[in-house]
């Protein structure tokens, strides 16, 4: 059944950090512009406020320089009636009141007021220039004409009535306008403390969620990169964190995938290097057991099949004159590359005694072996095969240019190449040392030792066989005669016709001495003596004209029909090989069965020196 997996949303952790980083910036700047903007309005309310409460001073000075005044004008009037007020003295005041009446006007006038109140003050500041100048008329004229001054106040009280009005409305106004500020400023004041609050308040909570997110965030974040190093410490290699970033977290997972990279690496290389050395360790078990050339190359083509599934590979070794190379060995599935290599030392791998590869058969440096071959331009590793220093033979695999054989193949190419050299030295060594031991050095023919165990073998099957004892004829006198030279190339030229006479089935050796043994299976006495019969006018006819003294032999035949007992069969053939001898030598005679065995043994007689000297004619004089 599919696991549904829940969808993971991924955001960076250092993208995370800068996207909140800049969250909370935003927030400070915005609870600065609001703490900023809620001061300046306070300040513009404080501003407004003491304009106002100075226009409003401004404007009760006013009132007190009207009234002033209007004493003054009524003061200047009594001036000669009442002891103590001097006329210079009254028109001195009313001028110094009427002129800061009308600066403190113009001075309520400039200040910052709203546009219809300023107007109203310049009209009010108008009529007060009047109303001053009109005050400082019958001031002037009280000192000249007493009742036009008092007819004069009457106009001067009649401005001073209707300015009254004005400048009370005018106070009052301000007074109104003094409060709709305060009460403003109040309201401005606690709706900026409230935003101040919000901001406040917004600022912590958002902070709180940052801390909260991050928490989150990161504490997930170390819980996947413990899950995965866990994993990986359980053995499960291909697992990764696979997070990319920038990021120290991120930076932490690289690392432990870059860990776990390199672990899979190396135990990749202990398990590849674990199995080469169990290939090279079977390898050499299988080799130990082969004990011929023909059983090297099954387990060389064996090996081949192992190592590289799908790349042509081949054994060539040299034959036992060293001038050729014969393929032993190929692929099991894909067979031999097809190497031309003629002779050991035509190859540049043997030649160099080091293995050899090419990238490109088609190369300047390639061998010469490896072009036009019928697959196309290839690659190659030659690995040459050596024992004790002398060349065996060279182990040769191809593979496509683009896809060569890895340095891993190629490694235990060599290996199987020392290897099987090793090997096919030592079966070598091993088979000339049998041959050598089996073999008689002056013939070439199988040694008696060997004669007898292939004769018993002989005797444990079913078939009937002939055994022939042969003796040359007076070789002693042939020796003393020509000296032991003409002697061995005697038995020589005897062990050649013998070799030719006989059939692969048939076994011939050398008993000793000047003695010679044959086996002829599927045949009786009477067969034997009818092959012996060619055999002695094969070695007449050899000797014919030839530089060695002319020989005979005599023969001792025995079958199987008397015994299958090759001791007994031996000795029968030796007694009839005596009667050859006794009867004149120069022929063949069959084994009597009912000789008893334990009879004294014929003594070979020798004979006359006239017959030796008629045999070898003048050649022995
Ligand atoms: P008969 O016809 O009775 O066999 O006489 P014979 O002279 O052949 O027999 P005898 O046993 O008297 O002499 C055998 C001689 O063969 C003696 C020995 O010097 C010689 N002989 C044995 N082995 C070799 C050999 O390997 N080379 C040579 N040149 N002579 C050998
Ligand atoms: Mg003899
Ligand atoms: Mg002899």
């Amino acid at each position: 059944m599919m696991r549904w997996e829940r969808p993971r949303f991924r955001i960076g952790l250092r993208s995370t950090l800068l996207l909140l980083n800049a969250l909370v910036a935003a927030v400070m700047i915005s609870l600065a512009v609001q703490a900023w903007q809620a001061s300046q309005t306070q300040q513009a309310a404080q501003a407004r406020q003491a304009e106002l409460a100075e226009a409003l001073h401004l404007s009760k000075q006013v009132d007190l320089m009207h009234d002033s005044l209007r004493a003054g004008v009524q003061a200047s009037l009594l001036v000669g009636q009442v002891p103590g007020l001097d006329q210079f003295e009254a028109r001195q005041r009313i001028r110094d009141d009427g002129t800061t009446y009308y600066e403190t006007l113009q001075r309520l006038a400039q200040l910052s007021l709203p546009e219809a109140m300023r107007e109203r003050i310049l009209k009010v500041s108008d009529e007060a220039r009047l109303y001053a100048i009109e005050a400082h008329k019958v001031v002037q004229a009280a000192a000249v004409d007493r009742n036009a001054a008092i007819a004069g106040l009457v106009a001067v009280d009649s401005r001073y009535k209707t300015l009254r009005h004005e400048l009370d409305d005018l106070g009052e106004s301000l007074g109104d306008l003094l409060h709709k500020a305060q009460v403003q400023a109040t309201a401005e004041a606690a709706e900026s403390r409230n935003s101040l609050l919000w901001a406040c308040g917004l600022t912590i909570a958002a902070a709180s969620a940052i801390v909260a997110l991050l928490t989150f965030l990161i504490r997930r974040h170390i819980r996947h990169l413990a899950e995965v190093a866990q994993a990986i410490a359980d053995g499960d290699l291909e697992r990764r964190v696979g997070r990319p970033g920038g990021d120290e977290l991120a930076f932490l997972g690289q690392a432990i995938d870059k860990m776990a990279d390199s672990l899979s690496q190396m135990i990749a290389a202990m398990r590849s290097e674990a199995g080469r050395a169990a290939f090279e360790r079977q390898l050499a078990e299988a080799l130990d057991m082969a004990d011929s050339e023909q059983q090297v190359a099954l387990v060389t083509a064996q090996a081949m099949g192992d190592l590289v599934s799908d790349r042509p590979i081949e054994l060539l070794v040299s034959d036992s004159s060293r001038a050729h190379m014969e393929r032993l060995a190929e692929h099991p599935l894909v067979g031999a590359p097809g190497c031309g290599v003629g002779s050991p030392f035509d190859c540049v791998a043997v030649r160099r005694g080091s293995l050899v590869t090419f990238e490109n058969s088609e190369a300047l440096s390639a061998c010469r072996h490896l072009r036009g071959r019928p697959c196309g331009p290839t690659s190659a590793v030659c690995v040459p095969l050596a024992f004790m220093g002398r060349a065996v033979g060279v182990l040769h695999a191809t593979a496509p240019i683009d896809a060569p054989l890895s340095a891993g193949h190629t490694q235990q190419l060599g290996t199987l190449g020392a290897q099987v050299g090793m090997r096919i030295g030592t079966v070598r060594a091993f088979e000339r040392s049998q041959i050598q031991a089996s073999t008689d050095g002056l013939t070439g023919l199988p040694n008696r030792r060997t004669i007898e165990q292939r004769l018993r073998g002989v005797a444990r099957g079913e078939q009937e066989f002939a055994v022939v004892m042969c003796d040359l004829d007076n070789f002693k006198r042939l020796n003393d005669s020509f000296g032991h030279v003409a002697g061995d190339a005697a038995l020589r030229i005897f062990s050649e016709v013998l070799r030719h006479s006989l059939r692969e089935s048939d076994l011939a050796g050398r008993w000793g001495g000047e003695e010679f043994m044959f086996v002829l299976s599927g045949a009786d006495a009477k067969a034997a003596d009818e092959q012996i019969d060619r055999l002695r006018a094969r070695l007449a006819q050899t000797l014919y004209g030839g530089k060695t003294p002319r020989f005979t032999v005599s023969f001792g035949i025995a079958d199987s029909t008397m015994s299958r007992r090759p001791d007994q069969l031996l000795r029968w053939a030796d007694l009839a090989l005596y009667q050859a001898k006794a009867e004149g030598r120069d022929r063949a005679r069959i084994a009597d069965p009912t000789m008893p065995l334990d009879e004294p043994m014929l003594r070979r007689m020798a004979m006359p020196d006239s017959e030796s000297a008629a045999l070898y004619g003048d050649e022995a004089a």
